[in-house]
């Protein structure tokens, strides 16, 4: 279904209300990690280049609702903004009751998490969101799986409601890489828990050709085929549910492969020594905290033959140097793959920076959440407002 684009309306003179995800990494006051505001600059260069005056939202971290609380306000990201665009970028506190902006001229609103009704999506905070624009564009995909006010209400009440370039561009990879994909698709799945999880795992077995798991994911399937899995991270709950995954892939003729090598310790840490064990032969007081290197090498050669690949969550304890291992061999094979590839989540995100392998991925989506909805085949919510709303603006 269509929605409206921003680069396709004019938006000469207008107050363009843009949501942006600067749910950005601080340390004292500073913002660590740009990533994110960097992404967001094309698409505010654009509105000023159509002569736009711009207004820019954001939530920060979890605060509560309805109390400023100084550690999540957006000055950092501001002070960023104004760095990178070469021009002041005002922090306004207050700015419900209606902000001063000219086109050519970029304001960021304090917090949007700050404001009581933001998550229950409160209408009448919604309403007063969307008086202060001529059009809204939504832009953050990380939020696009949730309806708040900031991201789904506004919309509803904007006399215009599109959506900007970076969360388009997203969407148009996601579609093209699900509807249409280059066969084999191999959907890679780590991380460390299938209860959240276990959802996109069945859809995943039904839309891909090949499904293999890692991390606290692959331990819970070791477990449902009765190996010893000692004090790993897994869900004894949840072995009823594996089984019956790995029986639907034999079913229509595939398999979810189940390591046949682990790297166990003794402890959790950065320092815990590393062996490697066949998959038989893990003791009760082990941890096993990454695949081995025989597993990783039969991933590499599946990722190798695959013509799409989708990767959310790390196969073992990456942020270990230790047991690193599995997780950058996968990497490594994906950046050195042909295939077309997709990686979202955070943890995932971290994997691909730390092993530098972020050049070889076609496609790095920004959000979570909203990435694992998609790939399901849910309607995120904000999509479907811009949908909804594409419809009876046309
Ligand atoms: P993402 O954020 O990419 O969706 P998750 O949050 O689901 O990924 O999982 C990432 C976490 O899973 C990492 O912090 C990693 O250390 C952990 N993990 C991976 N394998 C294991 C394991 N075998 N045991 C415990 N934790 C694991
Ligand atoms: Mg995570």
């Amino acid at each position: 279904m269509a929605y409206l684009r921003m680069q396709d309306l004019d938006l000469d003179g207008r107050r363009v209300l843009i949501r942006e995800d600067f749910n950005v990494p601080m340390a004292d006051g500073a913002v660590t990690s740009d990533k994110r505001i960097v992404a967001a600059l094309p698409t505010i260069q654009q509105a000023l280049g159509k002569g736009a005056a711009v207004i820019l939202m954001s939530h920060l971290g979890r605060p509560v609702e309805g109390e400023y609380d100084e550690q999540y306000s957006l000055a950092p990201v501001a002070a960023s903004l104004s760095t990178h665009l070469g021009q002041k970028v005002q922090l306004v506190q207050d700015w419900l009751g209606g902000v001063e902006v000219k086109p050519g001229e970029v304001i960021l609103c304090q917090n949007v998490r700050f404001n009581p009704g933001e998550k229950a999506n409160d209408e009448a905070l919604a309403r007063r969101m969307a008086a202060l624009c001529d059009v809204f564009v939504m832009d953050a995909f990380g939020t696009a799986h949730r309806a708040q006010a900031s991201t789904e209400g506004v919309g509803h009440y904007a006399p215009i409601a599109c959506a900007g370039p970076l969360l388009a561009g997203e969407l148009d990879a996601l579609k093209l890489a699900l509807e249409d994909p280059q066969r084999p698709l191999l959907a890679i799945v780590g991380g460390s828990k299938v209860s959240t999880k276990l959802s996109v795992l069945e859809t995943l077995l039904d839309r891909t050709d090949q499904l293999i798991v890692g991390g606290g994911i692959a331990n819970t399937f070791i477990a449902a085929t009765g190996h010893e899995v000692g004090q790993s991270l897994y869900e004894p709950d949840l072995i009823d549910a594996a089984q019956r995954l790995v029986r639907l892939a034999h079913e229509r003729g595939g398999n979810i492969p189940i390591p046949v090598d682990v790297v166990v310790a003794k402890s959790f840490s950065a320092d815990a020594s590393a062996s490697v064990r066949p998959v038989d032969a893990v003791g009760e007081d082990e941890l096993i905290l990454d695949i081995g290197p025989l597993t990783a090498a039969n991933y590499a050669e599946i990722i190798w033959g695959a013509g799409t690949v989708l990767w959310n969550g790390p196969v073992g304890v990456f942020e270990f140097e230790n047991f690193a291992g599995g997780t950058r061999t996968v990497a490594e094979a994906i950046e050195k793959s042909r295939a077309f590839s997709i990686a979202g989540g955070g943890d995932t995100l971290a994997a691909i920076d730390q092993f530098d392998v972020a050049g070889g991925i076609s496609y790095i989506s920004t959000g979570g959440g909203a990435f694992l909805e998609f790939v399901e085949g849910k309607t995120l919510p904000a999509v479907a407002m811009l949908e909804q709303r594409g419809r009876t603006e046309n």
